[in-house]
């Protein structure tokens, strides 16, 4: 069966989106044909458009906001003295909804691995050392996957801050080897910053 083009091109687009595959692709756009009003089509376009153009990363730390910075940053009320290093923004949001952790982040937008070509200029790391250096900062929880790529940026960021005065820890047990903390849940993460171990 050939397809209106039109309807084609919409599951092309949908087929982009991670863990899509075609039949799902075109579930969704018939979805979007038979149930979408002009309005819902509307918002979504709109929605789209404001991710991409509205959206930045804050200038502190890296998390994303469509401010000059992050609610994190700019909440006096956070723990001043913690920095807990994730990988990315997902890894914010939960460790943010599990609701334990009071400190601030550092989002590194990444992590090394050499095989891919990322090294320490690739991710966002510059402006930790500054915050670090900073006096009010006590701990580094680095709370980066379990993973090899994980691993090996926790080592450096480890032996890159092992001049300065500042504890480095790592978030501990009950996050299992390779797994990603997005896929931890809430009380998981919560333990496994409160077992966190000093590097
Ligand atoms: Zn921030």
């Amino acid at each position: 069966m050939i397809l209106p083009k039109t309807l084609e091109d919409l599951i092309e687009e949908f087929k982009k989106f991670p863990g899509v595959g075609r039949k799902t692709a075109e579930r969704y756009a018939l979805f979007v044909i038979n149930k979408y009003s002009d309005t819902d089509v509307h918002q979504f376009s709109e929605a789209l458009e404001n991710a991409k153009t509205k959206l930045n990363h804050c200038s502190i730390c890296g998390n994303l906001t469509d401010e000059e910075q992050c609610y994190v940053c700019q909440d006096e009320n956070r723990d001043q003295s913690t920095i807990l290093v994730a990988e990315n923004v997902k890894d914010v949001f939960s460790i943010e909804k599990s609701n334990e952790y009071k400190g601030l982040y550092h989002v590194l937008n990444g992590v090394l691995s050499p095989i891919d070509g990322m090294g320490p200029e690739d991710i966002n790391l510059e402006s930790l050392w500054k915050r670090v250096i900073n006096e009010q900062v006590k701990e580094v929880i680095i709370a980066t996957s379990s993973t090899p790529e994980g691993e090996t940026t926790a080592l450096y960021i480890k032996r890159v801050m092992q001049d300065i005065d500042v504890l480095v820890s790592r978030i501990g047990y009950g996050v299992p080897v390779g797994l990603n903390l997005e896929y931890a849940d809430d009380l998981t993460l919560s333990k496994a910053i409160e077992n966190r171990k000093k590097i």
